[in-house]
């Protein structure tokens, strides 16, 4: 059997994980027992939450146990099989880990994916994937738009964002994307169709609220939330009556060692507007009908998808690092193989 190199998490991170709070070793693959399958991992996937289950922390998910290779999604080509429905060759993705291979068992989360019916195989990890389902389920089931309302979404420019833009530009709002940088607000305007962008850097939350009230002159009707912190705040001091705020994520928290908190829900009363969470996972039953739609929709060019893929598993905790520096232009995916 072949040699695997993994990407172990050795240390719980405090604050902003450093690479010492990693390792890569060699390790041999194990022998199958009956009902397993060997992966040749291609592609994994890098995402923020992978930092939370980095933490000893109660979740949705266990914590990764310390010793083991880093959790992510992947997709990759069964090697070897002792497992029915699973034949070497074949194209699958999974929940696994950051490591070149990996062992699948039959009724696990490993599943054959079809390479024909994507134009590339990574979008599996991007617009069919968790990021492209969190967008149009987050969006629609949860925000629930109405056309002509205006909907503000943070981090506007990354995996998530993006696609939530642009999916609410199709359904007829109006939309206006916060993110880092000239550079990436160009894009939000130029590429993903957002109205209005503002970037957000050298802003404190007075100059990001009043940057908003400019933007969104009448208002905000919605907001889909990435980033938590004096964004989610300012967003707040925004709201409509009636608004719903989706609460997808809160990456400007996630390396903080002491809880933040938004400071500005009395807004919600003001305007008998309502928060809540969404976990893409709730909505694993109808992803089917989620990508037949956003396929639809990419195949007729009203929806692009980036994806932002660095080679290597040397490269993992960089790579993983640029979703903190905002330096991920898209889907952030490493290339295993
Ligand atoms: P992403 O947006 O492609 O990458 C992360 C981006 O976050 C960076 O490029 C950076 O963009 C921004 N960022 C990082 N630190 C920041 C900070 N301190 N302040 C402001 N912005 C910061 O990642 P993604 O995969 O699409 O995830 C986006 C959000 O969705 C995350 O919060 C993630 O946890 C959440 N999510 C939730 C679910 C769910 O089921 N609830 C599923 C998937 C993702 P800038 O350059 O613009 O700063």
């Amino acid at each position: 059997m072949p040699t695997n190199r993994r990407f172990l998490l050795q240390r719980r991170p405090q604050g902003d994980p450093v690479a010492e709070d990693f390792a890569l070793v060699e390790a041999p693959t194990p022998d199958l027992a009956d009902g397993q399958f060997l992966i040749r991992n291609h592609y994994a996937s890098l995402d923020p939450a992978m930092r939370g289950w980095m933490d000893d922390a109660d979740s949705y998910m266990p914590p990764i146990p310390l010793g083991t290779p880093v959790r992510a999604s992947t997709i990759g080509v069964v090697e070897a099989s002792r497992a029915d429905g699973f034949t070497p060759g074949q194209w699958v993705m999974g929940l696994n880990a950051i490591e070149e291979y990996s062992v699948g068992t039959v009724g696990g989360f490993t599943q054959p994916i079809d390479p024909a019916a994507v134009p590339s195989i990574t979008n599996y990890l991007s617009l069919f994937g968790a990021v492209g389902m969190t967008a149009y389920f987050g969006l629609f089931e949860v925000c629930e738009p109405k056309p002509g309302e205006t909907v503000l979404v943070t981090g506007a420019a990354g995996a998530v964002g993006s696609i939530v833009g642009q999916l609410a530009k199709i359904h007829g709002c109006r939309t206006v994307g916060i993110a880092g940088g000239a550079d990436k607000c160009a894009r939000l305007t130029d590429r993903y169709g957002f109205d209005a962008a503002i970037d957000y850097r050298g802003k404190d939350e007075a100059a990001l609220t009043a940057a908003i009230a400019q933007a969104a002159p009448d208002g905000v009707d919605v907001i889909f939330e990435n980033v938590g912190g004096i964004i989610l705040d300012a967003g707040l001091m925004n709201l409509n009556m009636g608004a719903r705020v989706g609460l997808c994520g809160l990456i400007s928290e996630y390396n903080s060692t002491a809880p933040v908190g938004a400071r500005n829900l009395w807004r919600l009363i003001v305007k008998r507007a309502s928060i809540r969470g969404l976990l893409v996972m709730d909505f694993v039953a109808r992803f089917g009908e989620g990508a037949a739609q956003m396929g639809q929709w990419a195949a007729q060019g009203k929806l692009v998808v980036d994806e932002h893929v660095d080679e290597g598993i040397d490269n993992a905790y960089p790579a993983f690092m640029r979703l903190f520096a905002g330096s991920n232009q898209g889907k952030m995916i490493l290339k295993l193989a």
